[in-house]
């Protein structure tokens, strides 16, 4: 199967070849931890994620060897700087927690672990020693306590973002500083104040710039070139192109990366994302209300370099289709697969193109549902190549709440709760979390009964509601012999009212249940 990925570099769709088969080698750049990572934030994780498996996949069908995949962590920058000073709170204490709250989220996002997840500040020898070499070369300068990219050493500079120095210096608000010889020219190394984190260099005490922390981090554990390098279309200029321009010259030309990849961006409700509309929606709010994989799903519904518009609307179905999914394949799901259908192979491996896939998946799940063993085992295959991991639970998936006697208004009234509860057996929260979540509901006359596909029930011991229930549902019946129709539609009707849903079987007993 050949593999196709778009080059933001060469603006063609290439075929992909590794530079070595014994290691393929990608590297997307990580968040920068100050603060819960947003929706949008979630999209390059998401995206990458899926390219790391389907490599791995391929890997195995061409005979590859391992996949190496570094995610970084950006925990030097002076947005930190800021967040720890606003927040009364040490630079250490941030990041750390800032680092936790990312792993938890990309845990309920369903994503492999990157095979490194280096942070910034595990590297610093590594980033003097690069500046170092490139003012050995002549393409960086020391200046008032900075260090500084000289971008009229390096011709091409500007071919990722596809543009000229003198473009740029118009287009752009750069930072006009007295010690720069070029505006464009960019920071590798700056001072820091006492309070400020700093290491000592031969340009004395200072800290890093944001770009040469991934040229130092890819360098380190994937050599002067590897094959893929991607993140957000934000990143193409500045931070890409600097990269790239650090990288080269120390590396004596060689490219940085094959293949440079950017998923597009993501607003939401039709607007840019941002506090001040309202509209900035974090994935530990979203991870706490529906399953990783709905988000996934709903992610991936969007081809990567095209925009996204993140509405609940579409969350909701996303929502939807999965349970209909988990309800063909529960008790499947868990049994070794079966290979992956190649029709859906070929869909990813067409740079990408995951809502091609997710209409094979679509098909897939029509043949499942007629039934077959085989048909389901190869819907399931595509299904988990594609990450979705809860699809043995379809209760997961469940909208509303349901119970077995008691009154809907209980069921109102522990919605958020058992919505929550849902999310957190998807989403692998901490047990402490589910228990938590439970005795919020529990109470004398209300237990909750998680099933093990995931359905939450809420059972009551409202007694007087029961044979309340239980003798309208007797009239009824005997209304329905006596062919009196008009009050067997009454009775169904006032037990509509108080939340009763009536499932007429085939032997003539009728079951009821309460639902919302
Ligand atoms: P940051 O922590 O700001 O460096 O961003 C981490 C990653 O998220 C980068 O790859 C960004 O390009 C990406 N990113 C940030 N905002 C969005 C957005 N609204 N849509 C898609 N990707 C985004
Ligand atoms: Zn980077």
């Amino acid at each position: 199967m050949e593999l196709k990925l778009y080059n933001t570099l060469t603006r063609t769709k290439e075929a992909f070849k590794p530079l070595d088969p014994a290691r393929v080698r990608m590297y997307v750049c990580g968040p920068t931890v100050y603060e819960r990572a947003h929706i949008g934030n979630a999209r390059p994780v998401i995206v990458f994620d899926v390219l790391f498996r389907l490599l791995k996949h391929l890997a195995k069908e061409n005979n590859w060897g391992e996949v190496v995949y570094v995610r970084n962590i950006t925990d030097v920058d002076d947005k930190i700087n800021a967040r720890a000073a606003e927040r009364g709170i040490s630079i250490g204490d941030l990041t750390k927690t800032t680092f936790e709250w990312f792993k938890e989220d990309v845990k309920a996002l369903g994503c492999l672990e990157p095979t490194h997840e280096p942070r910034a500040t595990e590297y610093i020898a590594q980033m003097i020693k690069m500046i170092e070499a490139l003012i050995a070369t002549g393409h960086a300068y020391p200046a008032e306590g900075h260090v500084l990219f000289d971008v009229s050493s390096k011709p091409d500079y500007g071919k990722l973002s596809n543009r000229s120095v003198d473009e740029m210096i118009a287009g752009a608000r750069v930072e006009v500083a007295p010690y720069k010889k070029n505006p464009m020219d960019f920071v590798l190394w700056k001072p820091s104040t006492p309070e400020l984190p700093g290491w000592d260099s031969p340009w004395g005490r200072g800290r890093p710039g944001w770009h040469v922390e991934c040229s130092a981090m890819g360098e380190a554990l994937l050599g002067p070139t590897f094959d893929i390098h991607g993140g957000g279309i934000d990143l193409v200029f500045p931070h890409h192109e600097n990269e790239i321009a650090q990288s080269e010259c120390v590396h004596g030309g060689a490219p940085l990366a094959k293949v440079w990849m950017h998923n597009g961006f993501l607003q939401v409700e039709g607007e840019k994302m941002a506090k001040s509309v309202g509209n900035f929606v974090t994935v530990n709010e979203l991870a706490h209300k529906w399953p990783g994989d709905v988000l996934r799903f709903q992610m991936l519904m969007t081809h990567y370099r095209q925009p996204i518009d993140w509405t609940e609307a579409q969350t909701h179905s996303a929502l939807r289709e999965l349970e209909d999914w988990g309800y063909v394949l529960s008790s499947y799901y868990n049994m070794p697969s079966l290979p992956v259908p190649e029709e859906f192979v070929v869909a990813l491996s067409d740079d990408l193109n995951t809502p091609q896939a997710i209409s094979v998946l679509r098909e897939l799940y029509v043949q499942a549902k007629k039934g077959g063993m085989e048909n389901i085992r190869l819907f399931a295959s595509a299904c988990k190549l594609l990450g979705f991991k809860n699809l043995d639970k379809p209760g997961v998936f469940e909208f509303g709440v349901s119970g077995e006697n008691v009154r809907r208004s209980a069921l109102f009234e522990h919605e958020d709760a058992v919505v929550r509860l849902r999310a957190a057996i998807a989403n692998s929260q901490s047990e402490s979390v589910r228990q938590k979540l439970i005795s919020l509901i529990e109470g004398d006359d209300l237990k909750v009964h998680v099933t093990t596909d995931g359905y939450v029930i809420l059972k009551g011991a409202d007694i007087a509601f029961v044979n309340t229930v239980e003798s309208l549902v007797v009239a009824r019946n005997d209304a329905r012999k006596a062919k009196d129709f008009k009050e067997s539609d009454r009775l169904r009707d006032e037990l509509a009212k108080m939340g009763v849903v009536l499932h007429d079987k085939k032997d003539g007993t009728t079951t009821w249940e309460v639902a919302r």
